[in-house]
Formats: structure tokens, C-alpha cells, sequence
């Protein structure tokens, strides 16, 4: 067996250890793993298992750590040694300033998707009491932040997981958005379809869905192989399977001269635009995330 494997289930390695010589301890483990964030990711888990606030690390670092949170920290370290993201051992990931649950059975929300929310926001400052759709909603993140952000805003999320609609509306609650939110189960739009005689017309339709390939699925890391959802992720041979299905309905929800905005795979920026010049979808452009690489791509309908 691999020795970064090798795995004790033994907590008492931390047991009569003081906080600061316990973090050094797992930071030890962690390099030994291979795992680049070490430094961090040790300090995080230290401060869930224990309490402590990453102030209370420096200023009582010699305080000793207790043996249930030895216990929780030994834990928290086998499952990050196996792979596990930070973000799933807590339980929450923070994202546009704020605090979600997630779990494995949504997608965690990505620093770059903040970016789409920021065009989300762009958009919406000149639209009164904007309608929001938000299609494959996950953990809810993308669509809460822009309603958060915007009072007037109202919304509804679709997702095809009923696990991902129960977080959805956990997150919905904790940043008290559930009157102004709707979180409905299906494929797309279909439950606009069964829940509304006349289909609702939305200011704005955002999506992040599914955009990698089926090659690209095989050699994905695996902190997102194993612990991400592959219905949040899997986009078909092309990696654009979602936004055909997408595209071919949206005129349907959308008022004249709004507009969809999508998160895109890095290099679909040109695929995805054609799909919305050749649908009637006018003043498309992609834009970058902050690594410089393309990564939303908006457009109006005509
Ligand atoms: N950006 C995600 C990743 O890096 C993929 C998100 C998606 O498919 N929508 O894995």
C-alpha cells in the first residue's frame, strides 16, 4: 500500500498534542500525500474539528487539543489523504461572500462562477423587478447570490436531483430567500411545462450546466471525479449536449431582448456562440474568468 494510504485509525496520533503542534502534524501528512494546499487545508480541518477560529490558532495555539476533536481531526484527515475536497469534509463552500451547504450530490460551487454571477448582476441593474430562471441549480449558489444581491429579484431553479433541490432550498433558507425563490425537479424546462398553463416569461435564464466531454470525464482529478456529481459535469461527446437542449427551448422563456447567460468549458466559447447566432440570439459575447480564460457566454434574444 501506498504509504500516504496508509491510513491509522488510530486518533490518538493527536491525542495530548497541542493546536499548534497538531496542525504541523497533519500539514506533515498532507505534504507526504502529495496534496498541494497542505498548509491550509490543515489549518481549516483544525479549526472545524476543534473550534478554534484561525485567530484563536496563533493566539492559543498552545492550548491542547480535546480528545473528541482529536478524534473529528483524524477523521477529517483520512478522508482529505483518500481525495476528499476540503469543501465536502465541511459541509460548505463559500461562494460570492457567502456560506453554502454542499454535499456530494451537488456540484461545488467554483470560484470562477462568481463570474456569472457578476454578469448576472451587470444585466439586471437596469431591470426593475427582474424574473430569474436558473437551469441545473445544484446547490442553489448561483441563483441565491443573485438574488441576495438584487431585493427585487425573484427566481426559480430547476434541477434533475431531488437531493440537489433539498440543498437548494437549505441554502435558500439560511439566506432568507425562500419567498422570493421556487425550486422545481426536472430535465430543463420541462417542469415550467407541467407547472404553469401559460409558460412564464423570465428576464434573464442562467445556466452552468454539464460542459465536459466524455474524454475529458476519464481525466478528471479526483477530488471532482469522486466527490463531485457526473450529472453536474458530463456534457456528451461534444461537452455541449446541454446547451442544444438549452438553446432549442429558451426562446420560449425568455422576453424579447433579454438575455441567457451561460458558463461555458474553456474552449467553447466559439461553439456555443454559434449555437446562439444560429437561434436567434443576438449581441452574443464570451468573456473571461479571471484566469483569462473564456468562460461565459451571454446573449440576447431577438
Ligand atoms: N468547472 C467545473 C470543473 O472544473 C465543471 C462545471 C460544469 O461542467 N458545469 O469541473
Amino acid at each position: 500500500m501506498d504509504p500516504a494510504n496508509d491510513i491509522s485509525d488510530d486518533s490518538s496520533r493527536f491525542s495530548g498534542l497541542s493546536l499548534s503542534k497538531s496542525r504541523i502534524v497533519v500539514k506533515t501528512i498532507f505534504k507526504e500525500a502529495g496534496i498541494e494546499s497542505a498548509d491550509i487545508d490543515a489549518r481549516i480541518l483544525l479549526n472545524h474539528a476543534s473550534g478554534y477560529t484561525h485567530l484563536m490558532l496563533v493566539t492559543q495555539g498552545e492550548d491542547l487539543l480535546s480528545s473528541e476533536a482529536a478524534a473529528r481531526l483524524n477523521i477529517y484527515c483520512q478522508r482529505r489523504v483518500q481525495g476528499e475536497p476540503v469543501d465536502k469534509i465541511l459541509g460548505y463552500k463559500e461562494f460570492y461572500n457567502r456560506r453554502f451547504r454542499v454535499s456530494q450530490d451537488v456540484l461545488s460551487p467554483r470560484p470562477e462562477t462568481e463570474g456569472l454571477v457578476d454578469a448576472a448582476l451587470e444585466f439586471l441593474r437596469d431591470v426593475k423587478s427582474p424574473y430569474v430562471l436558473d437551469l441545473g441549480t445544484g446547490s442553489g449558489a448561483i441563483l441565491i447570490s443573485v438574488l441576495c444581491e438584487q431585493e427585487h429579484a425573484t427566481g426559480i431553479g430547476i434541477d434533475l436531483s431531488q437531493k440537489a433541490i433539498d440543498i437548494a432550498s437549505q441554502n435558500a433558507e439560511t439566506h432568507a430567500v425562500t419567498e422570493r425563490v421556487k425550486f422545481l425537479r426536472g430535465s430543463w424546462f420541462e417542469p415550467l411545462k407541467a407547472n404553469y398553463e401559460d409558460a412564464p416569461k423570465f428576464d434573464l435564464i442562467l445556466s452552468n450546466p454539464p460542459y465536459i466531454t466524455d474524454i475529458a470525464m476519464t481525466e478528471l482529478p479526483v477530488d471532482v471525479m469522486n466527490y463531485d456529481p457526473s450529472l453536474a459535469l458530463r456534457g456528451g461527446a461534444d461537452g455541449l449536449e446541454a446547451y442544444r437542449t438549452i438553446i432549442k427551448s429558451a426562446s420560449h422563456y425568455l422576453k424579447r431582448n433579454c438575455v441567457l447567460i451561460f458558463e461555458i468549458g474553456y474552449d467553447q466559447g466559439n461553439a456555443v456562440s454559434d449555437l446562439l447566432l444560429s437561434s436567434g440570439y443576438y449581441d452574443v459575447t464570451v468573456s473571461q474568468d479571471l484566469s483569462n480564460h473564456d468562460r461565459y457566454v451571454l446573449g440576447r434574444l431577438a
